[in-house]
């Protein structure tokens, strides 16, 4: 992902903003113009959606072999979560051992880095899910 399309989407990523269609009640995240079920009749209906932020595992992967930029970071988890709103997202899961993960396990959103480009000094952060204890 170039740096200008990340830096556009920080206030989303940051506040977990989808979209409402306010035509039929479906929440998406990330956020969409139209919704797929309502389509024309939903064009002008959609409107910012501020999500929770909990969820549950709706299904992992453990990474044990991470792309060179996570390497410091493996073995690590990346999972399926279901927000309660009822979309479901891509997201690394932290502060949880693997051997502990479980399908339907409850977590929430944290905002943390996500990887260093040490090239460019840039550091890129996001969200990611730790159980709710
Ligand atoms: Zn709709």
């Amino acid at each position: 992902m170039s740096v200008p399309r990340f830096w556009r989407e920080i206030p989303q990523r940051y506040n977990l903003i989808g979209k409402k269609c306010t035509q039929c009640g479906q929440i998406y995240f990330p956020p969409r113009d139209v919704c797929p079920k309502c389509r024309r009749e939903s064009i002008g209906k959609m409107e910012d959606y501020k999500l929770k932020g909990t969820a549950k595992i709706f299904t992992y992967t453990i990474i044990h072999i991470a792309p060179t930029e996570f390497v410091k970071q493996q073995p690590y988890i990346m999972a399926i979560v279901e927000l309660d709103e009822g979309p479901r997202l891509t997201a690394q899961l932290v502060d949880i051992e693997p051997e502990n993960v479980k399908i339907g396990i409850r977590v929430k959103a944290v905002f943390r880095k996500i990887k260093e480009d040490g090239s460019k000094g840039v550091i890129y952060y996001g969200y990611k899910f730790k159980p709710i204890s």
